[in-house]
């Protein structure tokens, strides 16, 4: 779409965590902002201001709620009416309202009619980790693209030509974190993501033994922090995702960080149970980052796995 000019002016980027999703929106607005001859020449006045900082027709907008998610008045009803005066410097703005996953759906309403038909010099781009975050009337206004993950060996190959760690780190990362880059990079440098890994690991042993109090105290570990918890669901999710993929035998392409586990687990059950096991992690994630209550949420999803195993 970019080498051909057509760059569609209302953009959902969909994927989860460290695919790149702001990484392909820099990109689009670098190749809407640019001045040089072959964009992005990374030469210009207009790519130097980007990747030095800031430049002022890329709007990425700052959600005011503590929790990440966005006002209606303060964040989006503004990026509506800012969104038709001029560029200031370019001939588009590109306006970046990143991860909609906090933000109540019904939200989305007030840019229905941005994203229908945006001023001709308006770009907007929404992200979020997964499709279902995003009304339909909005997914049927919008280009939505989805972000995957690379393979095992393309991530090995890029992280070794881009980073300086050694061979071992590398490998270690890309077994845990699969081809999913950002998340690769960050497991090289975070405590709480290795923890994240080592409770999805506990609690998927639990589950193939059908272990209530093992899945409880792998759970536990949670308490007090949501943002683990939800990052030990999202891992999950993922783990029994490739067990699915396993037992239709499809099993080439897998994303969890255990794939010793999910061949075990897709022994263990069949699709139709490792799909809901997938629903309930889905279910609590959204409990848990709708600030349900953590503790409650952590016995409640264990105990609801036990039921459907
Ligand atoms: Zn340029």
């Amino acid at each position: 779409m970019t080498s051909d000019g057509r760059i569609p002016q209302s953009i959902v980027i969909y994927g989860e965590k460290g695919l790149g999703k702001k990484k392909l929106a820099s990109y689009i607005a670098q190749r809407l902002l640019c001045t040089g001859d072959n964009p992005p020449c990374n030469g210009c006045h207009a790519c130097r201001m980007l990747t030095g900082g800031g430049h002022p027709d890329f709007i990425k907008v700052v959600p005011s709620l503590k929790s990440g998610g966005y006002k209606l008045d303060e964040d989006l009803r503004r990026v509506v009416s800012d969104a038709y005066i001029a560029p200031s410097e370019g001939r588009v703005k590109v306006y970046l309202i990143a991860d909609m996953d906090k933000t109540p759906q019904g939200s989305q309403n007030a840019l229905l009619k941005l994203i229908e038909e945006p001023p001709a010099h308006a770009v907007i781009i929404l992200t979020a980790s997964a499709r279902e975050y995003f009304l339909p009337t909005v997914l049927s206004r919008v280009t939505a693209l989805s972000m995957k993950s690379v393979t095992g060996e393309q991530a090995i190959a890029y992280l070794k030509e881009t980073t300086d760690k050694s061979e071992q780190e590398i490998c270690d990362a890309v077994k845990a974190m699969g081809g999913n880059i950002g998340r690769c990079i960050e497991f090289f440098e975070s405590k709480p993501l290795k923890k994240a890994v080592e409770v999805t690991t506990l609690m998927a042993q639990a589950i193939e033994q059908k272990n209530e109090y093992d899945m409880l105290r792998a759970m536990w570990k949670c308490d007090g922090n949501r943002e683990l918890c939800v990052t030990v669901l999202g891992l999950l999710m993922q783990v029994l995702r490739d067990a699915a993929m396993i037992r239709m035998g499809v099993g080439e392409r897998l994303i969890g960080c255990s794939e010793e586990n999910s061949r075990r687990l897709g022994a263990a059950f069949s699709e139709r149970k490792l799909t809901a096991l997938c629903e309930i992690c889905e279910k609590y994630i959204a409990a848990v980052n709708g600030n349900s209550n953590l503790t409650l949420c952590l016995n409640a999803v264990c105990a609801d796995i036990r039921l459907c195993i």
